[in-house]
């Protein structure tokens, strides 16, 4: 995925962020890639610890991409801010608690989001650019993603200034208010970071320094006086009160933010330092304050103000000086069966598009396996334990993930079109068919476009493979695609390889099947001739399956009847694969080739025979194997 990159560097797993332009901000696909690879690295022994930078030099991320979720909830979906909301939290507790060593280092602006992924790392460097700061009042939310957390234990009355004002903080306020934990001038990092590549975690402390005074030690006293009152309006009294520059600059700062945002995060910081606070109490009374934020809270029209329209004339739902303290307990309440349990779906809503002889199979082994699964087939045909839907807008409202598996790229196409505009956002489009790249990449382009996820999955295994659930996958899509789609792989099939960006999944099944018809061809002109020769077929079977001619065509899939393996040899050449699905896959391999001026030559001589056998010589709805009884009837003319 171009937004982030995501790999292992000697012994340390490397994040990082590549969104510069938009100053790093997080997305819902970033997020899940960050997770999807600490998850893959907790175990991993190749991986000793976590790197998490990022690209440019104005930001390491200022903030969550909050566009998407100003456009559902203006519409009244409030399910996918909290999804994003839970999902993210979610992420911001399992970089808390990583079981290995974690370091970040954050130039420029890191804010909201990015104190997320970036502020509970193990080991939090700053350098001179770094701006730190916790700015969600000023668009109607409460400090989040775990702030809440390090607000509570900053010294002193530093967490309700720095949460209410949304104050910045340079590298030395970070370090005082316990969002960063050592300064080093960035011209030093590049070299740091290869230390820490090495496994040097050392390396830290000894490039560390002073960094220059920061703003907030001298204020400390009057910070702690002005704050240290149970509300916000205890807050706002005592500076009305005083007559100072600090007092009028601070409560020009309040009046710009969201008066019951700015009461929550004061009531929020409070509850947490009773007792031990720790990451999962922040979050879940956070979540609270979010899971109610578009509905009942100040945040749609924060972000109208600050984001759409720009008028930075935000119509807060209280005054600063009449916040009614019934509406802080009410953002508050918990939440029942709503309450954030850091859990990952288990159960997934499928759509299944596509129910002919593989896609049912498919369908049927989802739902078999517990998911809720809606199908939709044009032909009326459905499969076992699949809801029926009567248009594929009605089997794809709601879906976290959409597979189809439909006959060609031009059908896939039209599906897409139609479905992608009633898919939720952050919900997977996975296509299983067997396409031209093509058509894969301007459907995963379309579905990005749209905020969702993407995936070109096609397959190998045949009808059998998809009713045993031994299919294997060939996959194209962003990390954080391939991972959300990866439980119902493991469910379909028994492998699922990830060979790149979109279009990588159907680049490499053309070129596997571009293999296959050939070296199927290969094989039934050798039976052929052996039998010319005078060879026994099963003595030709155990020569070369054994020595250097084997292939899957001979030892997987004889297509002498009697020999080797049971194969639809044995079946009068009833499919199987059919070969006029064969002869698509290799007009596809040539379409592709000649699309990028590749030299194919026996590619090409396998979809002309192909081609020739399907049009006019009989061998529509024969298996591809029936190419042998086509040579055995044939001379050299
Ligand atoms: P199929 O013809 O049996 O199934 C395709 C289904 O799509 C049909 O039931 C059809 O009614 C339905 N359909 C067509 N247009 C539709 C639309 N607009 N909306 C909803 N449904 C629609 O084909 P199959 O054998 O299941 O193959 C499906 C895909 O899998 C193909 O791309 C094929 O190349 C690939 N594939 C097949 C095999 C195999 O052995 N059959 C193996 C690997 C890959």
């Amino acid at each position: 995925m171009p937004d982030i990159s995501i790999r292992i560097q000697g012994v340390a797993g490397r994040i990082t962020l590549n969104r510069p332009k938009a100053l790093n901000a997080l997305t819902y696909d970033m997020a899940t890639a960050i997770e999807a690879a600490i998850d893959a690295w907790r175990d991993d022994p190749a991986v000793q610890l976590v790197v998490i930078d990022a690209e440019g030099d104005r930001a390491f991320c200022a903030g969550g991409d909050i566009a998407d979720l100003y456009a559902s909830g203006t519409k009244g979906d409030f399910a996918y801010g909290r999804k994003f909301w839970a999902d993210e939290y979610r992420l911001n507790a399992k970089l808390a608690e990583y079981p290995k060593p974690t370091v970040s280092l954050m130039q420029g602006f890191t804010m909201g989001g990015g104190v997320g992924v970036g502020c509970h790392l193990g080991t939090r460097i700053v350098g001179d650019s770094s701006q730190i700061a916790m700015p969600e009042c000023g668009i109607g939310l409460v400090p989040d993603v775990g702030g809440s957390l390090i607000l509570a234990r900053a010294p002193g009355r530093l967490g309700e200034y720095l949460g209410t004002t949304a104050g910045r903080m340079g590298a030395a306020d970070a370090i005082l208010a316990g969002f960063a934990d050592a300064y080093i001038p960035e011209p030093e990092w590049p070299a740091l970071i290869a230390a820490l590549e090495s496994g040097d975690l050392p390396a830290i402390e000894k490039a560390a320094q002073t960094p220059a005074d920061g703003t907030l030690e001298p204020l400390r006293g009057q910070i702690d006086a002005m704050f240290a009152g149970e509300t916000l309006g205890d807050i706002v009294n005592l500076l009305k009160a005083e007559d100072s520059e600090f007092a009028a600059r601070t409560l020009k700062a309040l009046n710009r933010n969201s008066p019951l945002a700015m009461g929550c995060a004061v009531e929020m910081i409070h509850r947490l330092r009773q007792g031990t606070p720790d990451i999962r109490r922040a979050l879940e009374l956070e979540y609270r304050f979010t899971y109610r934020a578009m509905e009942k809270g100040d945040f749609l029209e924060g972000i109208r103000a600050a984001i759409i329209d720009k008028d930075r004339n935000p119509q807060w739902k209280h005054g600063l000086d009449a916040l009614p303290s019934v509406a802080v307990s009410q953002m508050l309440l918990p939440l029942g069966a709503d309450t954030l349990n850091f859990e990952e779906e288990t159960t997934m809503q499928i759509a299944f598009i596509g129910l002919g002889n593989m896609g049912a199979p498919m369908a049927a082994n989802l739902a078999t396996a517990g998911h809720d699964v809606t199908g939709f087939d044009t032909a009326g045909v459905t499969a076992e334990g699949v809801t029926s839907a009567a248009t594929a807008e009605e089997a794809v409202k709601g879906a976290d993930v959409v597979i189809t598996m439909l006959p060609n790229g031009q059908i896939l196409r039209s599906v897409a079109a139609q479905i992608i505009p009633h898919m939720d956002k952050g919900a997977a489009l996975v296509d299983c068919s067997t396409v031209d790249v093509e058509s894969a990449r301007a459907v995963a382009e379309q579905a990005t476009r749209a905020g969702l996820l993407a995936v070109d999955a096609p397959v190998s295994g045949g009808v059998g493979g998809a009713t045993a659930g031994t299919l294997t996958f060939m996959c194209g899509g962003s990390p954080a695609a391939f991972a959300k789609a990866e439980p119902l792989f493991d469910i379909m099939g028994q492998k699922a390889v990830h060979c790149g960006d979109a279009g990588a999944g159907q680049s490499a099944k053309i070129c596997n099947n571009m293999i296959l018809g050939v070296t199927m061809i290969a094989t039934c002109e050798a039976f052929a001739l052996a039998d010319k020769l005078g060879l026994d077929r099963q003595k030709m079977f155990d020569v070369v399956s054994t020595s250097s001619g084997y292939s899957w065509s001979m030892n997987a899939y004889c297509p002498a009847p009697g020999v080797g393996p049971t194969s639809p040899a044995d079946n009068d050449y009833k499919p199987g694969f059919a070969a006029e699905l064969m002869l698509k896959d290799l007009r596809l391999s040539q379409q592709a080739a000649e699309a990028v001026d590749a030299d194919t030559p026996m590619g090409q001589a396998a979809a002309a025979l192909y081609e020739a056998f399907v049009e006019s010589e009989g061998g529509k709805g024969m298996d591809f194997s029936a190419m042998l009884p086509r040579f055995e009837k044939r001379g050299r003319d």
